[in-house]
């Protein structure tokens, strides 16, 4: 597969090239004067991601979580911003290999894993799929619905998710879930061992949340065990680079667009994906969607994905959150970068004209 768009330098004008080069044809009518069809259209990806970056490089609002003690250590000014084609062409801008921990990102994956091996109904019956409207890791939510209709993307549905990763053992359920990490990232990734610990020496509340579940019999495996593996995933480490990688795994059906290696079935993605949209920035999930119009989801660790199905995934990395918890960097960027690409799927442009009466 080639990764480097200046070996795209050919001078052919067809629509349908014109198509694949642009991820199904975004930004088409800025490109169709030039001969030079998919180096512009690198150019137009490039140029789009580094305004951008220029445009909130020094914005200073918002502030990293310190509820995990280790995450207000982290630089609050790491900027980075990550854009990955389906076809595997990467623009990037900044920071894109300095990791901080996945966070809830990790969320998506490990639904996925779970997903891929036990359908989507049985996350549908034994997690739940509706967005809980409450804060990340609420336990009023879990209480007012005994346990039941509790989303994947907030702390209980997700440590109920990860109680239902195969495996006897917790290696062999940590193996799962670092291993799908690692696949849709496209190289083996790590933990970051001081979060991991600073994390695993102050989550009681989270602990309680498993408890609770376990008391309305939602719970599918020890729940401290659980609790703990949930810990661990969310200290895996990423830079952007990685995150924009494994959000255009997803664009692309399953298979991760640089490695070409199929990590999930393109049924599996659909689900994965509806879950993100109705719960991935969590209770502001609803503003996200109206403004994008894509699948997204953050990580307290300054983390922050979109999936724009058949076309790209999109990543940013900056560490200062807003009070619900999600990268003020990361939002505006992306709202930015989906507003110039056209990129929001609910933006259609008519295909009958309009008759003039
Ligand atoms: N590990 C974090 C927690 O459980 C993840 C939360 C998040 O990123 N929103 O609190």
């Amino acid at each position: 597969m080639n990764m480097n768009p200046m070996n795209h330098l050919t001078k052919r004008t067809t629509l349908g090239l014109f198509a694949i080069a642009l991820g199904s044809g975004l930004c088409a009518q800025k490109t169709m004067k030039t001969a030079t069809v998919a180096a512009d259209a690198g150019k137009d990806y490039q140029t789009v991601v580094d305004a951008a970056y220029t445009k909130y490089k020094d914005l200073k609002e918002g502030k990293n979580a310190d509820y995990i003690p280790a995450l207000a250590q982290v630089p609050s000014d790491l900027f980075g911003v990550s854009l990955v084609t389906v076809d595997g062409k990467q623009y990037h801008k900044g920071d894109v290999d300095s990791p901080v921990s996945i966070q809830s990102i990790s969320k998506v994956f490990a639904l996925a894993r779970v997903i891929e091996d036990e359908g989507p109904k049985a996350v549908q019956d034994k997690v739940g799929v509706d967005a809980t409207g409450e804060v990340f890791n609420s336990i009023t939510a879990v209480e007012r619905m005994r346990g039941k209709e509790i989303n994947p993307c907030v702390n209980p549905g997700a440590i109920a998710t990860t109680s239902l990763v195969r495996g006897k053992t917790y290696e062999e359920k940590w193996n799962a879930i670092i291993g799908i990490h690692s696949d849709m990232a496209g190289r083996p990734l790590q933990v970051n061992q001081p979060v991991y610990e600073s994390e695993a020496a102050t989550n009681q509340r989270n602990q309680a949340i498993a408890h609770l579940l376990l008391a309305y019999e939602r719970m599918y495996w020890d729940p401290v065990k659980s609790t703990d593996l949930y810990t661990k995933q969310c200290a895996i480490n990423v830079g952007s680079r990685d995150l924009g990688i494994m959000a255009a795994t997803l664009a692309n059906g399953g298979v991760n667009p640089v490695t070409g290696k199929r990590v999930v079935s393109p049924e599996t993605v659909e689900h994965v994906l509806a879950v993100m949209a109705t719960a991935g920035l969590y209770d502001d999930s609803g503003i996200w969607l109206y403004n994008t119009g894509l699948p997204g989801k953050s990580g307290v660790g300054g983390g922050l994905i979109a999936v724009c199905p058949g076309k790209f995934g999109i990543a940013v990395v900056s560490p200062p959150l807003d009070a619900a918890g999600n990268s003020v960097k990361g939002q505006r960027v992306i709202y930015d970068v989906v507003n110039e690409l056209k990129a929001n799927p609910y933006l259609v442009q008519p295909k009958v004209p309009a008759v003039k009466k």
